[in-house]
């Protein structure tokens, strides 16, 4: 097999988007991207210093507080983003190109994610604000409080490289909603794409200074963090970085919400559909070539039903199809990095050693000789102290373990530091909502998993603190403040 990408085009980002400006760095630092499927150089981008961050929270600090941004009604905050919403829209299928080069999502799944959702984001939370309450008048004691919610000022975005746009847009749309503004600060190894924001900013007239994009790498993401001109942190990414950051937020009493990593478990009971789990496989644990935090690689099935699912897993993995992520056919694109690739393999090692059975994969596919591309691999008899069973992978590397009852399911699916995703897969969907309520995770399917980005999504335990999307994502970027007054008001 031989992977046939887009001509190669320097793909040069060289300036931030500060104030509503393209602007030169303040420092001489520069990243190279580089094409996933093929490890070539995709393009260039600046690398900001603490001093590019420092504008650009000024930039958002007097957008805020002088000018026209923190005075605007919701309604007119609402007209700015639909005009956001419709330049993004016009430019999502390139966008979704982008991203599937830069970290290898296949591109069907690209085209929703980093094609059309931050669009409909946009959308969702500008109708949302335009119907939600802001203040009421309720009686008091004394006479009447006025109970308001403010915006919680300006908002730090930090975001990972797996859904550069989505995960992007998951904070700035609410954010802008409530009447915040932001400071994005994405990841180095999807330099590019975020720019397209701040082309689709500037062309709908986005006030100067609403969202300011500088890509650093993580020194001057700290320095994002500790800045005196930030109230709030939203960040997602590793549980590692999300400590260090919650922790620095803490010191500072800033507001913050992460969203981390997943260990998550997909369970099959003894009476679950073979042929369901496998095609829900796709959104319950290869999503985005299981660089997404809900993949579910922990795979635990009814001991009555044991064999026969480890072999329909060794033979749906042996077909999938790895390849190019722009062609619409490729089920699995390339580990999103170099780094990324070596610890996937790193990990399908400590497979091997832990004495667990490879059923399918197990290596680089010998068609791809270029490109970060890992076999789709499954190891069966994983125990669930087994360090492939606790440590994410992020990557396409399961760990299959028989159970014997319900009870037993819960106990192994609930023994993890994690629980961010999850599915049960059961004929009854009632037993299935049943066990989904006793796992302590933030989400979790009943016979398929997608996200709704309706419904407040986050994690438990290790996985972060805090939820993004639905109405209840909004409240994250809101203050509440009680007035007291007389009772006139009622
Ligand atoms: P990462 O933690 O290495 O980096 C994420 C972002 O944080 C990057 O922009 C990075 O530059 C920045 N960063 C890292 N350390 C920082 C620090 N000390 N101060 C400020 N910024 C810092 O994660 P990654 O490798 O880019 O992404 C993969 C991880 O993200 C996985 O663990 C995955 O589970 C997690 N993730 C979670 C969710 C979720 O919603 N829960 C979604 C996607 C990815």
């Amino acid at each position: 097999m031989t992977v046939t990408v887009d001509a190669q085009t320097e793909l040069d980002r060289t300036r931030f988007f500060i104030d509503g400006e393209w602007v030169e760095p303040r420092g001489t630092d520069t990243h190279r991207a580089i094409e996933a499927a093929t490890g070539e150089p995709l393009g260039t981008a600046a690398m900001g210093t603490d001093a590019d961050v420092d504008a650009a929270v000024g930039a958002a600090r007097n957008a805020l507080d002088n000018g026209p941004w923190g005075d605007t009604t919701p309604a007119e905050r609402a007209e700015v983003m639909r005009r956001f919403a419709e330049r993004l829209a016009a430019r999502g299928e390139s966008t979704a190109r982008l991203v599937s080069r830069e970290n290898g999502m296949p591109i069907t799944l690209s085209n929703p994610f980093n094609g059309a959702a931050p669009a409909g984001l946009l959308q969702m939370y500008a109708d949302l604000i335009t119907t939600t309450a802001l203040e009421e008048v309720r009686p008091s004691q004394m006479g009447s409080t006025i109970v308001r919610r403010e915006p919680v000022g300006v908002v730090g975005g930090i975001t990972p490289w797996n859904y550069p746009q989505v995960l992007a847009m998951m904070k700035i749309a609410p954010a802008m909603a409530a009447g915040c503004t932001v400071v994005l600060k994405p990841s180095p190894e999807t330099a590019l794409d975020s720019y397209v924001m701040g082309d689709a900013a500037s062309e709908a007239g986005v006030p100067p200074g609403v969202l300011n994009i500088v890509l650093a790498g993580r020194e001057a993401g700290s320095a994002l963090v500790s800045h005196p001109g930030v109230d709030k942190i939203a960040f997602t990414g590793s549980t590692e970085a999300g400590r260090v950051i919650g922790a620095e937020c803490g010191r500072l009493i800033r507001r913050v919400t992460l969203e981390l990593g997943g260990k998550s478990a997909a369970l099959f009971l003894d009476d679950g559909d073979v042929q369901t789990f496998m095609t829900g496989l796709a959104g319950t644990t290869f999503m985005n070539n299981s660089q997404t935090c809900t993949t579910q690689a922990r795979i635990l099935v009814a001991r009555s039903r044991y064999e026969e699912v480890v072999e329909a897993l060794a033979e749906y993995t042996r077909n999938l199809v790895v390849g190019d992520p722009l062609d619409e056919r490729t089920q699995i694109g390339p580990m999103a990095s170099e780094r990324q690739l070596t610890r996937v393999l790193g990990y399908i090692d400590v497979g091997r050693d832990s004495g667990a059975r490879l059923v399918s994969g197990g290596g680089r596919p010998k068609d791809l000789d270029r490109g970060w591309f890992v076999e789709p691999t499954v190891f069966a008899d994983v125990d669930n102290s087994d360090r492939l069973a606790r440590e994410e992978v992020f990557g396409p590397v399961l760990a299959v373990m028989p159970f014997d009852t319900d009870d037993q399911a819960v106990a192994i699916a609930n023994d993890s530091n994690y629980g961010l995703g999850g599915s049960v897969f059961t004929a009854d969907e009632e037993r299935g909502i049943g066990i989904a309520r006793r796992i302590r995770t933030g989400t979790i399917g009943v016979n398929y998993y997608a996200l709704d980005l309706g419904a407040p999504f986050g994690g438990m335990k290790d996985s972060g603190l805090g939820r993004e999307l639905g109405p209840e994502a909004l409240n994250s970027y809101l203050e509440y403040k009680s007035i007291y007054a007389s009772a006139d008001r009622l």
